[in-house]
C-alpha cells in the first residue's frame, strides 16, 4: 500500500508590498488555484499574484519556509 505525501508543497514568487522587491515562498498543496491571499509555509498572510519570468529569476528563497520543509524530511 502506497501512501500520500503529507507535505506536498510549491514555491511562488511573492512580491513584498509597494516594492520590486520580493520573495520566493512554500505553500501547502499542489499548486496555487488562483486565490488572492494564501498562508505561507513560514506562517505569513501574503497576496497572491501571477509571478512573472523575472520574479522567478530574482527573488531569493525563503530560508524559513525552506528550513521548515527540511524539517519535516
Ligand atoms: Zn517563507
Amino acid at each position: 500500500m502506497t501512501t500520500l505525501r503529507a507535505n506536498r508543497h510549491y514555491w511562488l514568487p511573492v512580491p513584498n508590498e509597494g516594492t520590486s522587491a520580493g520573495t520566493r515562498h512554500a505553500f501547502r498543496g499542489p499548486r496555487w488555484e488562483g486565490r488572492r491571499q494564501e498562508r505561507t509555509v513560514c506562517g505569513k498572510e501574503v497576496g497572491m499574484a501571477q509571478p512573472s519570468e523575472m520574479d522567478w529569476i530574482l527573488f531569493p528563497t525563503c530560508a524559513d519556509c525552506f528550513g521548515v520543509l527540511k524539517g519535516e524530511g
